[in-house]
């Protein structure tokens, strides 16, 4: 449920695993927001309507939302864990399991940053996050902060590119893109 800003973590991913899809790491970095959009879709997770979303009052939510299922941090470490499993099974590659496992998980750091209202494990746990949203000034900070970090995933993903691009001309049998 936060911006742009999770779109970094799968851009340095791919630069380090160019054999990987882009896609692939960019489903893994939004994982959690694909999960509530299913799991509200059929209920089990209310939907969150804001009520104001600005630089003045932050965001502000119509009614306490909490996303167990999707955005809990227990859920979340599963979620990982599954995905590098899958990853496994399709790839049979540790380095590329760990890397998308990781991938998965990086949404819930940011969104650790973001919200206030992330479960530890379901419904009536403790809801923990710095909730930067909360606030006009924290909520520009992280805006700011996810246009920083997703222009800092471009530009290492683009020199990665390069980079094998380059290598492919010297030893164009061994392409790897
Ligand atoms: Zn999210």
């Amino acid at each position: 449920m936060s911006g742009l800003g999770h779109l970094a973590p799968a851009l340095v991913a791919k630069s380090t695993m160019p054999e990987v899809p882009l896609l692939a790491f960019v489903a893994a970095s939004e994982t959690n927001d694909i999960l509530y959009f299913l799991f509200s879709s059929v209920g089990l997770e209310p939907k969150a309507v804001t009520t104001v979303m600005d630089f003045n009052q932050g965001v502000k939510y119509l009614t306490p939302v909490s996303d167990p299922w999707s955005h809990g941090l227990f859920m979340s470490i599963i979620w990982a864990i599954v995905a590098a499993a899958i990853a496994f099974l399709f790839y049979r590659n540790r380095r590329i399991s760990i890397i998308i496992g990781l991938t998965v998980f990086s949404h819930w750091i940011l969104d650790f940053l973001m919200h206030s209202n992330l479960s530890l494990f379901f419904n009536g746990s403790p809801q923990i996050g710095l909730g930067l949203e909360n606030s006009g000034i924290g909520f520009l900070f992280m805006t700011i902060f996810d246009i920083l970090i997703l222009a800092a995933g471009i530009a290492v993903y683009f020199r990665a590119r390069k980079r094998t691009m380059r290598k492919n001309e010297i030893f164009p049998s061994q392409k790897t893109i």
